[in-house]
This record gives C-alpha cells, structure tokens and sequence, in this order.
C-alpha cells in the first residue's frame, strides 16, 4: 500500500513539475485576451536579456525628484488605498526621460512631482469596476494602461522648494478642467500646464487629451504589460 501511494506521490509530482516547466518563461494572455506578465521570475528572465527593460525607482535616477502617490493614499477616484508598499517604479528608459526633463527644468528654478508611475494591472481592473466613469478617463481591462507597462506618468510642476505649481485642476479631476483644451483658467496655469507639456514632449514623452498630468513615452507599447506587486522588484 505505501508503496502505492509513494508512486500515486512520485506520478502526480513528476504532472505538477512539468506543468510548471511548461508555463515558466511564457507570458499568457489573460481572460481579456491581453498579455500580461504576473510571475516576477519572467520579468528577471526578460531583463536578463534586455537590461533597459528593468523597472527602477525614479527617485534614485533623479534624487531631486518630488513623489506623492495619490493611489498610495485616499485622494484618489475611489477615495481609498489601492497600492501597499508602494514606490515610483518606471522602465530604465523612461526614468532617464525623466531625468532629462528634470534638468531642463532645473534650470528655471522648477522640477517634477510624480503623482503615479507603475500601476500594477489589478488596480487597473479594479479602478474600471470601482466607479462609474466615462470611459475615457480610464483604460479598460481588455487594453491595460501604459501606466501598467512602466512607461506612462502622471505630474505636476514644482518650484525650487518644491511647492506644487497652480494648474487648470486639480489630479484626477475629471471634469473639463483636466482637458489640454481648457481655457477658462488662470494665465498662469495655463501656462505653467503648456509648460509641462512642451519639456515633456521634448524629452519623447506624449500627453493625453484629457488629462494634463498624464504622460506616456512614444515607445510605450513595446513594453509589456505587468502584474506585480510592488515588493517583488
Ligand atoms: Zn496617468
């Protein structure tokens, strides 16, 4: 009987081993039909091959960078907490983007604060299921945000004490006030917003209609969309 049961072990283990062996260095799409990369072992294998593709914290490619991430917090579209352990990760590339703007921008006595970076996908899914939004304000699951592949931003300006600087609304106000087409505001934050906009785009970033903090590189779809926590990279 022990036997038995020690081969019954041995037979399901050797399953279990290979359908593990099976899946390891894939990337499978989801129910959404999205490629999605959750296993923090894929991601190591991927930037093994391509280094630039590593997710690093921006703080430390621009140490003079301001960070307040809304979604670490409760001032957020749900108004609760989605991200725990949070940290401003962008690909490597983006990071060094950014490091560009910010030094641009130190020259006018001004600099950058970071209001979310990497996303990881859940949140994306729960942010469309938590509220009643138009759907142009958020990525719907069966695309994902180029906030979940590490290549889209969303800030603001600040000044040399990094005091954040006047702008048409405030983040994640969704009301015509965030568009890039808003007049009615201050001359002020107007041109404080088209300021934003002109540094990022010079450094290869694009903007989004509708929202004036969010920004993505131009080469944000060759990175592929992660599901990770925080604490894994
Ligand atoms: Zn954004």
């Amino acid at each position: 009987m022990k036997l038995t049961a020690f081969a019954a072990r041995l037979f399901f283990s050797a399953i279990f081993f290979f359908a593990c062996a099976t899946v390891r260095g894939e990337v499978r799409t989801n129910s959404y039909g999205l490629r999605v990369v959750t296993d923090i072992r894929d991601y190591m294998a991927q930037v093994k091959e391509s280094p630039d593709l590593a997710m690093v914290d921006a703080r430390k490619v621009i140490p003079s960078i301001k960070v307040d991430l809304k979604y670490a917090g409760t001032h957020n579209l749900l108004g609760k907490k989605l991200y725990t352990w949070a940290r401003p990760l962008v690909r490597k590339q983006v990071a060094e983007r950014l490091r560009r703007v910010q030094e641009d921008l130190s020259k006018e006595g001004l600099g950058l604060k970071i209001y979310d970076a990497y996303r990881p996908y859940n949140i994306t899914v729960e942010l469309w299921r938590g509220k009643a939004l138009k759907p142009e304000y958020l990525a719907p699951p069966r695309l994902g945000s180029h906030h979940n592949r590490g290549a889209a931003v969303d800030v603001t300006l600040v000044d040399a004490q990094g005091q954040e600087l006047d702008m048409p609304s405030h983040f994640d106000d969704l009301s015509e006030r965030a568009s890039h087409n808003f007049k009615n505001a201050s001359p002020s934050a107007l041109a404080n917003r088209r300021k934003l906009g002109t540094t990022m785009c010079r450094h290869g970033f694009v903007g989004l209609s509708n929202e004036w903090w969010h920004y993505r590189t131009e080469d944000a779809e060759k990175f592929d969309i992660l599901d990770i926590p925080f604490m894994e990279f």
